[in-house]
């Protein structure tokens, strides 16, 4: 293994340029802040999109709410804006400093997007967003629609009839397939959700309840997206969900961050200078991560810091972004195996777009093991009566991370920090949950607490 080469050098060779690899590679737990963190100012300089493509998203969106709440009536006390509550979770905060013996300066939040309308997870954002953006496109350029339209109209025959010339393909671990497959067969689509090995028997059987196509994979998630993406190939009239390279998908979830403004305004959040603002967010591929953050540092430029979760067993953004190699590489030809519990984050290389896009804006990037996940996943269940699935778990493991590894205090040092903590706030983002079947959130809890007991 030592002596084999991965894009021109040897195992050896990359851990000796970067010593963190040791424990990467021994899918021990590690922190990674990340030395090409630049100013907001200079850093955005070199990125293409912008704020008017977030608004332009969240534009569309309102454009489509008469119509969401009129065919999901879960979102009609929204107004048809599908969005997650934030909540302070301080119970659970004093449960951690108790768990891993270290005090977590400032209030811990989270954000519940394990309860989003739809479809129970943060895909809800950027799956559903590409789904709209796409039928939008469609009905507006064969005369169907006006942006001046009241959207409620799509909820018709004549719609369902049209979009059913059409098709949608999409390669998942889980949960997008979940999203798209829910929203494009609403809207009247054919939908082909390409799973990998690692999606949930639950997930796969409420699509084909949906008139879905579910086509599965014995393979990782990789595999499934390259399916997906041949097939649409082939057929001029179906659109696929890149996952890997979307901006749509992107923007989707870039929205998040300025409904986040206000909603912390509404609980007296403070973000400035004075009190930063720590978001931790599980990452698969990245775009849902990425997505959030992008979305972030518009909005709170310095003062937000924004940490990447991965597993331990799955750290396909943090290798890319530390090596600069991207999607150029994967945990696979370091000898990872890419097996993880959590489903959600079990994805083997990266997206580059998404990487290089926050090349210069993500604080850095950290991993957990998945017996933490469990654990985490019945403390919070005992100590806020939050149930959440797996993967959405990491980010709640940020502030130990953070505080008690090496570079974490380094990285607080670095940006001047130190006598801010204590009014700092640090948001776990729950990316998924509120879906699981009872009897498999049972199971989950189980092992959990099996494991904290020990
Ligand atoms: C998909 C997913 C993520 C990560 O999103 P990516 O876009 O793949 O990085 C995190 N948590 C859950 C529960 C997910 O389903």
């Amino acid at each position: 293994m030592e002596n084999k080469i991965v894009q021109e050098k040897t195992i050896s060779q990359w851990k000796e340029q970067y010593p963190l690899m040791h424990k990467i590679i021994s899918t021990e737990e590690v922190f990674w802040a990340n030395s090409k963190y630049g100013k907001f100012s200079e850093a955005i300089k070199k990125v293409s999109l912008s704020e008017k493509d977030v608004q332009d998203a969240e534009e569309r969106l309102k454009r489509f709410a008469p119509y969401i709440a009129k065919v999901f009536p879960d979102t009609q006390k929204t107004n048809g804006i599908i969005e997650s509550p934030i909540v302070k979770i301080l119970n659970m905060q004093r449960k951690l400093e108790k768990l891993f013996d270290q005090q977590i300066l400032g209030q811990l939040l989270l954000k519940c997007d394990s309860h989003l309308a739809i479809s129970g997870s943060i895909k809800a954002r950027g799956g559903i967003y590409e789904v709209l953006k796409h039928a939008e496109d469609l009905a507006i350029e064969n005369n169907l629609l006006t942006l001046e339209d009241d959207y409620s109209i799509i909820d018709s025959d004549k719609f369902r009839e049209f979009f059913s010339k059409y098709s949608i393909a999409v390669g998942s671990t889980g949960n997008l397939g979940l999203s798209i497959g829910i929203m494009s067969a609403q809207l009247g689509f054919k939908v082909y959700v390409h799973m990998s090995a690692d999606a949930r028997q639950w997930k796969k059987d409420l699509l084909r309840s949906k008139g879905v196509t579910v086509i599965e994979y014995q393979s990782d998630y990789s595999k499934a997206v390259e399916e997906g993406r041949k097939q649409a190939e082939a057929d001029p009239n179906m659109y696929f969900v890149d996952d890997e390279n979307s901006t749509n998908l992107f923007l989707g979830y870039a929205v998040a961050a300025y409904r986040l403004k206000n909603q912390l305004k509404e609980i007296n959040v403070v973000v400035d200078e004075q009190h930063p603002l720590f978001v931790y967010l599980p990452c698969g591929v990245g775009g849902g991560p990425g997505g959030v953050a992008f979305g972030l540092k518009l909005v709170f430029k310095d003062n937000v810091h924004c940490f990447f979760a991965e597993p331990t067993h799955s750290p396909c953004m943090l290798i890319g972004l530390m090596t600069n190699m991207h999607d150029k590489v994967c945990v696979q030809d370091f000898g990872i195996d890419n097996i993880t519990a959590a489903d959600g984050l079990a994805v083997g290389r990266a997206s580059g777009f998404v990487g290089k896009t926050l090349e210069e804006l993500i604080s850095g990037s950290y991993t957990v093991k998945d017996e933490q996940l469990y654990t985490l996943l019945s403390i919070l269940s005992d100590s806020e009566d939050i149930q959440l699935e797996p993967s959405a778990l990491a980010g709640i493991y940020g502030p130990i991370q953070l505080f008690k590894d090496d570079a974490g205090q380094d990285y607080i040092e670095n940006n001047n920090l130190k006598d801010k903590m204590k009014n700092a706030s640090h948001i776990a983002w729950a990316t998924g949950g509120s879906m699981v079947p009872k009897d498999v959130m049972e199971t989950y809890y189980k092992k959990g607490q099996e494991l904290s007991s020990k």
